[in-house]
């Protein structure tokens, strides 16, 4: 009898997930959170938790060697990593980073990519402490798993957020995705051609945030000193779109966000009009943010916009509501998890 065949992109990367991971029971009473959150939590006192969570980039896929400079994939690896122990409300404190590596990579690019490492390790104190290196067919593999700790009342998980809390944003959106496509445009252009002169003016920032992102501890650190406890938390690794999506999933609750609130850079903005591109898009589905999403009680609102640091884009709603992006009008577009949104 012939096999079942199924495509794994028949199921997307949400229900994958699922299936692979369903039946697995739990035999450890520390086993907290297991998969399902941005890091799985362990208990280790009666009071105390380790996070862990691991992140692994594939050479062609997550990142193109033409031009990401070593140094700033090391550099970008550890905040890929520790984004997720922040966004459970943890504090990151070591990682191992394991590498497959193909025979085209000298020595002397490992010695960038860690010094990239070694950086990042000493600007957020945090040690590395183990690691594999194999060798690899298939071009460079890149995995980090972080490990931090956290009170266990102080974790915010994705499932936390009720109805009516409010969605608070940090950072700007959409400016690593358009540092991406400057990158492979100027790649493009300058294909075969002897001493490249790529042409990036004016467009720094845009990718600083694609090649160098900075973890947001300081936030993480402003909620402590402030007292502020989100309800339920998530880091923007895919897109504001896909994230959302899966906080509402996991917390069943639907929301409504404010296509004027959701921030976006004026460098964003001028590249997206430079290459016919649509900044909003870019803002819902470029991903790679590495900004934090997080929910707060609506009796929270004043402490939350003192804080300078976060905007509010929206509110929580009732499951069946859905994920809503509201546009200027007062129209409402459904928000779809990968891809381009479609109209109600
Ligand atoms: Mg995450």
């Amino acid at each position: 009898m012939k096999q079942k065949r199924t495509e794994v992109a028949e199921l997307g990367p949400f229900g994958l997930i699922d299936r692979l991971t369903k039946g697995f029971e739990t035999h450890q009473e520390s086993t907290l959170c297991g998969v399902g959150d941005d890091a799985a939590v362990i208990a280790t006192t009666a009071d105390q938790v380790q996070l862990i969570s691991t992140e692994t980039l594939f050479e062609g896929i997550d990142f193109d060697l033409t031009y990401f400079p070593l140094k700033h994939l090391g550099y970008k690896i550890v905040t890929v990593a520790v984004s997720d122990i922040l966004a459970m409300n943890g504090r990151p404190q070591q990682i191992t980073v394991s590498l497959g590596l193909s025979s085209k990579i000298p020595v002397e690019a490992l010695d960038d990519l860690y010094e990239g490492i070694r950086f990042a390790c000493n600007e957020q104190q945090i040690d590395l402490v183990g690691g594999d290196t194999r060798a690899s067919m298939t071009g460079m593999v890149i995995s980090v798993t972080a490990v931090g700790t956290a009170q266990r009342d102080a974790v915010s998980y994705r499932s936390g957020a009720g109805m009516h809390d409010l969605i608070c944003l940090t950072g700007n959106l959409g400016a690593a995705y358009m540092g991406l496509q400057l990158l492979e445009r100027e790649k493009r252009v300058l294909e075969g051609v002897t001493n490249p002169e790529p042409q990036f003016k004016g467009y720094e920032y845009l990718l600083e945030k694609y090649l160098k992102p900075r973890p947001r501890t300081d936030i993480i650190e402003v909620l402590a000193e402030e007292k502020i406890k989100p309800t339920a938390m998530i880091d923007l690794s895919d897109g504001l779109s896909s994230d959302l999506m899966q906080l509402c999933r996991s917390s069943k609750c639907g929301a409504r966000i404010y296509l004027e609130r959701i921030p976006i850079a004026r460098q964003t903005n001028q590249l997206a009009d430079e290459m016919h591109l649509d900044a909003v898009m870019a803002a819902l589905n470029g991903g790679e943010d590495y900004e934090l999403l997080f929910t707060v009680p609506l009796s929270m609102q004043e402490q939350v916009m003192r804080l300078g640091v976060v905007d509010v884009i929206g509110h929580i709603t009732d499951e069946q509501a859905g994920c809503a992006l509201v546009t200027p009008d007062g129209g409402a577009i459904r928000l779809k998890a990968q891809g381009f949104p479609e109209s109600k």
